[in-house]
């Protein structure tokens, strides 16, 4: 395949009330690509002043914004994904070089956004509220879903396109303008994606671009009186800290966090689809999908057998630039989480986990200018250790034996997240219990951990989320709305509700 030429040293600006502009401070700061050290773009290290242009800006855009009939706010979601679409292979092009991921798994980045935004065009046209019959007679009983206001979406660089976008449409199809704060990652994306929303036409103010520092921009944000509702996916630290901040203005919050997501393979699974499973789950895109499989809870009657064919599988991953067609698994975002994944591996060898495969950070000829973890596995894991519970966040897998179904899905729930699972049986009644007791957000039979669909809901319970969800389904609109409750009375007399109903009722009788 061609890879297509692209000038990598831009400068980019801030999008704030329909203009690109300069941060107040002028200071910029460098996006780079993960697998060699290029140079991706130049960004805007914008203050809390920038922060308090853009909310104004979507203060002012909101006041007409939300009048726009939402199937012509629609039609404006729609064009984005019609341009997306003609931008695919560029934009997916630029995904794998400024966040790493390998190539097909970037294109499927960008095509979540195009079929997320297509969904949320759909529910232009839909928006249900509710209408239902009144206690009293010659009155209506109806509820409607209002826009928030200004909402500020914080976002992480592991799904760069495809996570603003299920929080930017179904914000914007419901009447919101948005302030965008991408992770500083993968800020030249961002400036990329708000090019498209500008091409389709969406009147000033309505989307903004500030980009700069999590402690500063997204700080001022979460601070903001103005701003209605933070839409935050990243790691549970900060998600909590956004949380507690929020909360002295009442402000709504929705938090999609950390996971530490397991594939239960009982003795009766098929071992070399799940192995299939594995190697997709674990080290697909690095590891570094909240969803990414970091647990195997093998039955212990087929551990050795699962890892027999498992261990040489992961050992024959090819690590490079996830634009060549040869490269398997991609550089992880950036040296600091290279470190980081490699610290539990010291951690997992000082609580007496066997390193199967793996283990270091690769270095060997072209990966010694990027940053690149080898595909671990980590053997005779126990429940409690560090690298059990905690988010590694890198193609790092620890494997647990199981004596049953009951002990395995016992494992799966006792950690503080609760993302996805997934559990591999031919049994059917096994799978069913699987699905009941099973507390994560997401379950999968005889699947990865990983690959949601946006036409239904995406999140976790405990540690991972606050009870909201995303992606698709209906429930995502719940966050960006505030519903409003409305009586029409038509009867021309004083009529009161749960005071006097058995009396109108005999009158009306
Ligand atoms: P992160 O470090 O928590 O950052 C997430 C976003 O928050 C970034 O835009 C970051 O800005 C910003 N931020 C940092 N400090 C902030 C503060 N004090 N106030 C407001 N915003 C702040 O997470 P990440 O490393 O980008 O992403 C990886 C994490 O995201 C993992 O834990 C992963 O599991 C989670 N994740 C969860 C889901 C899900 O749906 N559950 C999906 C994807 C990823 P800077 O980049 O400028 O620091």
């Amino acid at each position: 395949m061609t890879i297509h030429p692209v000038q990598t040293d831009m400068q980019f600006k801030n999008y704030i009330g329909g203009k690109w502009i300069e941060s107040r401070s002028g200071k910029t700061f460098a996006s780079h690509n993960p697998a060699n050290g290029e140079l991706i773009g130049t960004l805007q290290a914008s203050d809390t002043r920038d922060v308090d242009d853009a909310v104004n800006a979507a203060s002012i855009a909101f006041e007409k914004w939300r009048k726009v009939p939402a199937p012509k706010r629609a039609e404006l979601i729609y064009r984005v994904a019609e341009i997306l679409r003609a931008r695919k292979q560029e934009m997916g092009e630029l995904l794998t070089r400024e966040m790493g991921k390998v190539l097909p798994e970037a294109l499927g980045d960008v095509q979540e956004a195009i079929d997320m935004a297509l969904y949320m065009a759909g529910e232009g046209r839909r928006l249900n509220g509710m209408l239902v019959p009144s206690e009293l007679p010659s009155k209506w009983a109806m509820a409607v879903r209002d826009p928030l206001g200004v909402v500020a979406a914080i976002t992480p660089w592991n799904f760069p396109i495809a996570i603003p976008a299920w929080k930017m449409f179904p914000a914007l199809i419901c009447g919101n303008t948005v302030i965008w704060k991408p992770a500083s990652d993968t800020p030249v994306l961002a400036a990329r994606m708000i090019e498209i929303y500008e091409q389709a036409g969406f009147p000033p103010g309505v989307v903004n671009l500030v980009t700069g520092g999590g402690g500063t921009v997204g700080d001022a944000l979460v601070a903001h009186p103005q701003v209605r509702l933070i839409t935050f996916t990243g790691s549970t630290d900060i998600g909590r800290a956004v949380s507690i901040k929020a909360a002295q203005n009442l402000k709504r919050v929705s938090l999609e966090m950390g996971g530490k997501n397991a594939i239960i393979v009982m003795d009766d699974a098929d071992l070399d689809l799940a192995v299939e499973g594995i190697l997709w789950s674990a080290f697909g895109t690095s590891g570094q999908r909240c969803t990414a499989c970091s647990r195997v809870i093998a039955h212990h009657a087929i551990k050795k057998q699962l890892l027999d064919k498992l261990v040489p599988r992961t050992a024959a991953l090819r690590l490079g630039d996830g634009l060549l067609a040869t490269t398997d698994v991609g550089p992880v975002i950036n040296h600091r989480a290279a470190q980081k994944i490699h610290e539990y591996t010291e951690i997992a060898r000082g609580e007496g986990a066997a390193i199967l495969v793996g283990g270091a950070i690769a270095t060997e000829g072209d990966l010694a200018r990027g940053s690149f973890y080898q595909p671990t596995i980590f053997d005779n894991v126990t429940p409690t250790m560090r690298v059990a519970q905690e988010e590694i966040f890198g193609p790092s897998l620890s494997i647990l034996a199981a004596q049953s179904l009951d002990d395995a899905i016992a494992i799966n729930n006792r950690t503080n997240f609760g993302l996805s699972t997934s559990v591999y049986t031919s049994n059917v009644n096994r799978a069913f219990e699987a699905m009941r007791d099973v507390t994560t957000g997401i379950v999968y039979i005889n699947a990865g951990t990983i690959g949601s669909e946006v036409q239904l809901p995406f999140g976790g319970t405990r540690g991972t989320g606050n009870g909201h969800r995303e992606g698709g389904g209906a429930v995502v609109l719940d966050t960006f709305c505030e519903w409003k409750t409305i009586y029409v009375d038509y009867s021309g007399r004083l009529q009161r509700a749960q005071i006097d109903t058995d009396a109108l009722v005999k009158t009306v009788l």
